[in-house]
């Protein structure tokens, strides 16, 4: 395979390469191509390149019988995938002077690329994060999904609302994909359970088809591919001849239709989950797929199904496919003859289970009633696994209980371990959600601290930052994060400071740039880029921020002659469709922003900007360029947070909360690195049992209680002025996430930031210093985590430095 840094294929033998996909895959001659063919022509080209070490991948693994990873995820949030295979091909260079030499502009042709938004938020991307990280360590792995047609519905803005409308990204063709037409399994539902001779028997009524399309994942340098398996449904027969014969068109495809909306549309829910049958239809439908899919390679390679633990790991992320117990106890019974205790253990030999929530509205539960009628098999097959449960650990936590079958208790039952995605998470899962069953099975929770892929966000979305790093110490930091480390010895270097200043001004440029472009909005490259981007939830406090945002401008107001930071506040996320507060949330900001923004006094001190939108191509573009993040959720519910990791990791010091990966990311830069505030989570418990909290606060901050009544009494939406009463009321009776409580520490904090940004150079070696201290985050780190303490797999790539040959 190719040697670091050496590109496989010349410029001049790749633009041959993509005239020949011009010509024989998309059927146009050159000057005929529209961007369409030509960005086409460019990812086929490349995807030529994916195969080979695809093929070899498999070969290896096969041959030397490896155990391979199973990661079973309802949510990919993948985004762009050209730049991200170029990069990992060393072929960026080489792709951008191939489409010059044909008249193309490369940075035109990547952002063609509709994002692969099959997720909602942190949850996908972690999943798309880590596939990554196992290909570039060479762990052979599949990760299993849904081809969803509909990915995360667009957010558009009118008049400030937040409005939905289908995303299609399979409207053209995807590039990356093989479709495996020869690759179905039947997928069954409903029906009812016989006791034939003893046995129980499932005679379901309804059969849909799971079909497969093949993503080949590269890893760095092109060492290692896996591959990404997504499920689409389709009818089990294509039509009902005997009506279509009679002339009944439309009730012949009936049945076609129903089985198609299970791979539809990716729910839009973050963290909240509605209890719809078609969602557990899709749930059911992918991991059943998928287990019968490892199953079958398994037995095609001659294994006695006893030892499966030994060469299956499957990692359940979240508990979306935590029917993958039952079901694979159901295989081992009914289609090899398990006896029920052997089945359960053989299945839990093989399943671990992510936790990603102390949310109780987030913890899946189903009706008995609806999960009978759907899965009635899985249903009995549970209450065996209760029993079982109950035999060896008492009669303590049930799986089933007031007419729910709760699935987080049911995925902890059947896997061998359970992870929390940070260290403070982790304790709060043994503390809370799951501390009877932490009892019962002491050890079983382990944590392993979620991380991001340094090649996509840091290496191929930051190239002045990129090509700083790799002139200071050197291009081994792609895959060895902690190389990082490297810059602490330059930080006070003026000269590295002053270019890593004019990094970071670059890439404040073509944000400026690029919401010029976009939206038209102009902002002053010179301001300080305050940026919160993430999905809208009460927990992540937006709201707090918009506060804040307000009460800065009464200040400015107030005393215009002060020596005021210039500000840009720029927000992004969606809310889900139905959050009601959270679309209330966003309009206020849009709102809010329009007064602020069209007012003469702090003009130039103030500014609100929300790009509609925000997905992954837009993290990349905003994330470089930003001078501070925003991570500051209610201590004790954020689990992890990646944003944070890309943000340090990019040059950006984090004004946050003691939460998730928060704790982590200050422990790694120095607690005098970090702008903290606010209440502990156990402070939080404890305020929560104070009577009246919120109102307390209000009183005792007339700054916070003027910003509340300015909103209240209609300033910021004068033709409607109650618009928002119903949302400051809330804040005065539950306020359940505690904005008011962290309202004055954060403003506090806030000037504090006001004042270190001010001092350019030390807020500059302020930010190098992020960057050269936050490599443990790498998405690397995290998955050699996975692969020692639960899956107990180990790389295919010889180590050392033997099997990498040196240039
Ligand atoms: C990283 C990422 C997230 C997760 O952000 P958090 O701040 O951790 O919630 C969500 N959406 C997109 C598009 C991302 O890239």
């Amino acid at each position: 395979m190719s040697s670091p840094n050496t590109p496989p294929v010349s410029a001049q033998d790749f633009a041959a390469s993509i005239l020949q996909h011009l010509k024989t895959s998309l059927g146009k001659d050159a000057p005929h191509a529209s961007l369409y063919d030509w960005r086409m022509s460019l990812s086929l080209a490349l995807r030529d390149l994916v195969v080979d070490p695809w093929f070899e991948s498999t070969r290896r693994t096969y041959e030397a019988r490896g155990k391979r990873v199973y990661y079973l995820s309802m949510e990919f949030l993948i985004g762009r995938l050209i730049e991200d295979v170029a990069v990992n091909l060393q072929m960026d260079e080489v792709a951008s002077e191939a489409l010059e030499s044909l008249g193309q502009t490369y940075e035109k042709v990547v952002a063609d690329e509709p994002d692969a938004a099959l997720g909602n938020g942190g949850l996908g991307r972690l999943a798309a994060c880590f596939m990554d990280s196992l290909s570039t360590l060479g762990i052979p792995a599949y990760g299993y999904g849904i081809r969803y047609e509909h990915g995360l519905f667009e957010q558009h803005f009118d008049k400030g609302v937040q409005v939905e409308t289908a995303e299609t990204w399979l409207e053209q063709r995807h590039a990356w994909e093989f479709e495996r037409p020869e690759v179905n399994y039947p997928i069954l539902f409903g029906g009812h359970v016989a006791d034939e001779d003893g046995k129980a028997v499932w005679h379901p009524e309804e059969t849909v088809i799971a079909s497969a399309f093949d993503t080949p994942v590269v890893g760095w340098e092109g060492r290692w591919a896996n591959t990404l398996r997504l499920w689409a449904a389709k009818p089990d027969r294509n039509f009902d001849l005997e009506s279509f014969n009679r002339g009944d068109y439309i009730a012949a495809s009936a049945p076609e239709a129903l089985a198609r909306t299970i791979s539809r549309v990716l729910y839009p829910d973050d963290t909240t989950d509605v209890g719809k049958e078609l969602r557990l239809k899709q749930e059911y439908f992918f991991t059943s797929a998928s287990l019968q899919d490892l199953v079958r390679r398994f037995l095609s390679e001659g294994g006695d199904l006893k030892s499966l633990p030994d060469y299956v790991a499957i990692q359940l992320n979240d508990t979306h496919p935590a029917i993958a117990g039952p079901e694979l106890v159901r295989i081992l019974m009914d289609l090899h003859s398990f006896e029920v205790s052997d089945a359960i253990s053989t299945a839990r030999g093989c399943l671990a289970y992510t936790n990603h929530t102390l949310l109780p509205e987030a913890l899946e539960r189903w009706p008995e009633d609806l999960f009978a009628r759907v899965l009635p098999r899985h249903h009995r097959i549970i209450q065996l696994i209760e029993a079982a449960h109950f035999a060896e650990a008492g009669e303590q936590v049930r799986i089933i209980e007031h007419g729910e079958v709760k699935m987080g208790e049911l995925a902890f039952v059947m896997a061998h371990h359970v992870n929390g995605v940070s260290a403070l998470h982790s304790e709060l899962v043994k503390e809370t959600v799951f501390a009877d069953l932490h009892q019962a099975y002491p050890g079983r929770i382990v944590n392993q601290t979620n991380g991001i892929t340094p090649r996509r966000w840091l290496y191929a979305c930051n190239p002045p930052l990129r090509n700083l790093i790799n002139d200071t110490i050197g291009t081994a930091w792609p895959d060895d994060l902690e190389k990082l480390q490297g810059l602490n010895a330059h930080l006070d270097d003026p000269a590295f400071i002053d270019r890593f200043q004019a990094a970071k001004d670059t890439n404040k440029a073509r944000l400026s740039d690029w919401l010029k472009d976009r939206d038209g909005v102009s902002v002053d490259p010179a301001a300080m880029f305050d940026v919160q981007i993430k999905r809208i939830h009460e927990y992540k406090r937006q709201l707090m921020n918009l506060l804040e945002t307000v009460a800065l401008w009464n200040e400015i107001r107030d005393n215009p002659n002060g020596a005021w930071t210039p500000r840009v506040k720029i927000f992004g996320g969606k809310a889900a469709p139905g959050y009601v507060v959270a679309k209330e949330i966003i309009r206020l900001i849009n709102d809010a922003g329009a007064v602020i923004n069209g007012d003469p006094a702090t003009k130039g001190l103030l500014q609100v900007v929300y790009p509609e939108n925000y997905n992954v191509s837009m993290a990349e573009v905003l994330i470089p360029a930003t001078d501070l993040s925003e991570q500051i959720s209610t201590a004790g519910k954020e689990a992890s947070g990646t944003g944070n990791m890309k943000f340090a990791l990019n040059g950006a010091p984090t004004i946050g909360t003691l939460d998730g990966a928060n704790v982590e990311i200050r422990d790694c830069v120095g607690a005098e690195n970090f702008f903290l505030f606010g209440l502990t989570a156990a402070e939080v418990a404890a305020r929560r049992m104070e009577p009246d909290y919120a109102r307390h606060a209000i009183e005792a901050s007339p700054r916070l209680g003027r910003v509340l009544e300015q909103i209240r009494s209609g300033v910021f939406s004068p033709s409607d002025k109650d618009r928002y009463a119903g949302l400051v009321d809330g804040l005065f009776n539950h306020d359940y996430f505690l904005v008011t409580c962290d309202f004055d520490s954060y403003f506090d904090t806030q000037r504090v930031v006001d004042t270190a940004f001010a001092d350019a150079r030390s807020w500059t070696r302020l930010a190098a210093l992020n960057t050269a201290r936050v490599g443990w985050f790498s998405s690397d780190r995290t998955i050699s985590g996975y692969a020692r303490d639960i899956w107990n797999v180990r790389s295919m790539l010889a180590t050392g430095s033997g099997d990498r040959d040196v240039a």
